[in-house]
């Protein structure tokens, strides 16, 4: 049996970032991940590299790039008469940077002496772990301290099995081998939207079913009625208060049939995706044996600093509670090895930004003006087009507008949100003003490079305070 100062199961963006931290800090790390790629070599990354971030944002800019050829570059007067689809070619790419990045994290695993095991592990009790090896080898591993980041996988409904043909989930999604001519998703989240806009720029015909009334309704209320005008424009028919009843196979078309406010309706399509969200996943990882118990959705129960109830062991990412999305589980990884190496960590899990990449992007950090509202806040409002904005009408990207709330007696940012080209850069800038506890005045204050995007952010927080310039 080896030691090991701590065992981490899961290479995702939670467990890989954290072993790479406690290796950095001195400490003997072993990582177990049991992802296979397509001829049964270790592909470690997660769900975020190899079903996930990377290959979605891949496809994303592809179809992005292949819509801007035929919708917005005539406009900049270049002629763009024979345009065509390689369908083949595009998902080759996407499949050459997933691999490129999981080879890249085997290499970082290497360059902090890392050892890496491919398969899959179980608690045993008393720190140890079993793995039982992609290659049928059986191991034994002890660690002083045990990180779980097991991540989460796709929410399986009844209504709509997933067969990985007719209907699929993100993975299937991801690898069409043809543009399917009518494409129904169900969900109309994060996953279910970016999906969508992959297929729609590519010249599917998207019908997105979403059982819930109100479109996003995590993100700030005025920038998701924007950005539903602005996806329908684009396509996307998005039909809410929608619920998915069942499904039927049916000579290669799925029928799918859901009911609305009006009663039951039939849609059919080519191929189904299913969007409806994701579940921690735990399976065969031990928890009962070991003493780790669940929350009451089935996610490791931790404390805001990520430990479970058993000393020594610790839950980062996806498997535990809060927003499933890879920057949340990389800075726990990183703060559960700063804490294992005795520094003391934390964790601003409220200010963990939000990205949805479709066009334009929707980007926000802190809170909402529905929730600022709830909570009986006092505050200031500051918005701003990108419409007025000159770089923007230069590129021919005005969609969308820049809101900042900031606390009415202490100028405090409370929260900003972002609808535009760029969101997820330009949410940045936010995140470490409000990291900084910084106030709209600071942001208005701040000088921003002109012509530049940016410069929407810093009008709406001088719209929060003593008036916005260019409106
Ligand atoms: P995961 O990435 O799920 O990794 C867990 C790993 O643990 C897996 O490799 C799994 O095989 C392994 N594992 C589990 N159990 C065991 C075991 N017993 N033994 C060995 N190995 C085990 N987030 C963003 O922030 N930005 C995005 O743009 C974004 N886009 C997304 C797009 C899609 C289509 C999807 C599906 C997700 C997206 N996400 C995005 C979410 C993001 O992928 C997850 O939040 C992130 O991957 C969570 O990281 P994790 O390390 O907790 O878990
Ligand atoms: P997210 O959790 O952000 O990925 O979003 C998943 C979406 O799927 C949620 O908005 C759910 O309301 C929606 N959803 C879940 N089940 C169904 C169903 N049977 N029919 C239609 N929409 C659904």
């Amino acid at each position: 049996m080896k030691d090991y100062d701590v065992i981490v199961i899961g290479a995702g963006p939670g467990g890989y970032v954290a072993a790479i931290r406690a290796a950095q800090l001195g400490l003997k790390t072993a990582c177990v991940d049991k992802w296979s790629d397509a001829k049964g070599k270790a592909s470690p990354g997660g769900t975020c590299l190899n079903v996930g971030c990377i290959p979605s944002k891949a496809l994303l800019d592809s179809s992005h790039h292949y819509h801007d050829v035929t919708h917005l570059l005539p406009a900049h007067g270049i002629n763009t008469e024979s345009v065509s689809l390689d369908l083949g070619a595009m998902m080759a790419r996407k499949d050459k940077v997933v691999q490129n990045l999981t080879r890249g994290v085997l290499g970082l695993f290497r360059k902090n002496k890392i050892d890496f095991v491919h398969g899959s592990a179980t608690l045993a009790g008393d720190q140890v772990v079993n793995v039982a090896g992609a290659d049928g080898e059986q191991t034994q591993l002890r660690g002083t301290n045990i990180i779980l980041a097991s991540g989460s996988v796709p929410i399986a409904i009844d209504a709509a099995p997933v067969d990985g043909e007719h209907i699929v989930d993100n993975e299937g999604a991801l690898a069409f081998d043809a543009v399917p001519p009518k494409l129904g998703i169900i969900g109309a989240g994060v996953i279910g939207l970016e999906l969508g806009s992959v297929w729609n720029r590519l010249g599917s015909e998207v019908t997105i079913l979403e059982a819930m009334e109100s479109f996003l309704p995590a993100a700030d209320a005025a920038i998701a009625k924007d950005a539903a005008k602005l996806f329908r424009k684009q396509g996307l028919d998005i039909r809410l208060g929608c619920k998915v009843t069942a499904t039927r196979v049916n000579e290669g078309t799925v029928v799918v049939r859901y009911d609305d406010e009006e009663g039951a309706r039939t849609l059919e399509v080519d191929r189904l995706v299913v969007a409806v969200g994701r579940r921690a996943y735990t399976d065969g990882l031990g928890l009962e044996a070991a003493g780790v118990a669940l929350d009451e959705r089935g996610r490791i129960a931790v404390d805001a600093n990520c430990r479970t109830g058993q000393a020594g062991i610790w839950a980062v990412g996806d498997a535990t509670a809060g927003p499933m999305l890879a920057h949340k589980a990389s800075e726990e990884g990183i703060a559960v090895a700063e804490m294992i190496a005795g520094q003391s960590a934390h964790i601003d899990h409220a200010l963990v930004p939000w990205v949805i990449y479709t066009h334009p992007e929707i980007a926000w950090v802190g809170r909402t003006a529905e929730q600022l509202k709830a909570d009986g806040v006092e505050f200031t409002s500051g918005s701003f087009p990108f419409a007025a904005i000159g770089r923007a009408q230069g590129a021919g990207i005005t969609d969308g507008s820049v809101r900042v709330y900031a606390c009415a007696k202490t100028d405090r940012i409370l929260g900003a949100h972002i609808l535009g080209s760029n969101a997820s850069e330009l949410i940045a800038e936010a995140v470490t003003a409000m990291a900084f506890h910084g106030s709209a005045e600071d942001l208005a204050r701040t000088v921003h490079a002109h012509p530049t995007l940016s410069e929407a952010l810093h009008e709406a927080a001088l719209a929060a305070g003593s008036g916005a310039i260019h409106i």
